[in-house]
């Protein structure tokens, strides 16, 4: 097969995503670096399909008055329509993947701390745009396992998260049935699968660079390497 027309063909996929869907706290470490409950049930919000960053596009830039925090994740890019999926039809999930992607959900941190404290929606904190770099889909045959991967980001060459899916809380079957039983997940919605440990601060003039490693084997497709800039806007966040 033509690799560079399978590359054109699954970047438009990313163009068609109806919604991203993001679980949150799936991996311990991170629960606990944020001072966060562990979840008796898989939990999510959505980001914007506009908050997207395709491959290789940058900057991402930051609003100001925002703490802005990366979060390394692997992403799921559907192929087919799910709703009401059974949590133990594991077969059903991977069959309902299309590709993957590794993706960083950039989060507005004091924002988000601030909407916990007040018991307000996340939207803003996760929302802006630019706030979602995804690299470019991953043929399914490259990872064996979505549950023995490992995800790492490095900020301006120095490792910040590096960590294998198997830690994931809640596996991907839960996470897709879990979500498909309230809003029915479309050919070309995009999930996010919750970050590892090692979340933190990049400022403007930082360079984020993400990656997969399958059996210790970097996937080199899968790279997502990004510069952060301030805003020119003349938005400031300002606290609710
Ligand atoms: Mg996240």
């Amino acid at each position: 097969m033509n690799v560079f027309r399978r590359g054109m063909a699954s970047v438009a996929s990313l163009k068609q995503a109806g919604k991203v869907v993001c679980i949150g706290r799936n991996y311990a470490d991170h629960i606990t670096e944020l001072n966060s409950a562990r979840p008796q049930q898989p939990f999510f919000f959505l980001k914007p399909t506009s908050s997207l960053l395709l491959p290789g596009a940058g900057p991402v830039i930051r609003p100001r008055g925002v703490d802005l925090h990366y979060e390394v994740e692997l992403a799921l890019i559907l192929g087919k329509d799910v709703k009401d999926l059974d949590a133990n039809d594991e077969k059903g999930a991977l069959d309902a993947i299309e590709n993957y992607a590794l993706s960083i959900d950039m989060t507005a941190r004091n924002i988000q701390n601030e909407a916990k404290k007040k018991g307000l929606p996340w939207s803003i904190a996760k929302g802006f745009d630019t706030f979602l770099p995804i690299g470019a889909p991953i043929a399914k045959a490259a990872i064996p396992d979505p549950h023995a991967i490992e995800l790492y980001l490095t900020v301006n060459g120095e490792p910040r998260q590096a960590d294998s899916t198997e830690l994931m809380l809640f596996r991907i079957p839960r996470i897709l049935s879990d979500i498909s039983r309230v809003m029915a997940l479309r050919k070309g919605d995009i999930v996010l699968t919750g970050t590892p440990k090692g979340v933190g601060p990049v400022v403007p003039g930082d360079v984020m660079r993400a990656g997969i490693r399958v059996a210790g084997r970097e996937l080199d497709d899968a790279r997502i390497e990004v510069r952060v800039e301030e805003s020119t806007s003349d938005y400031i966040y300002a606290e609710t």
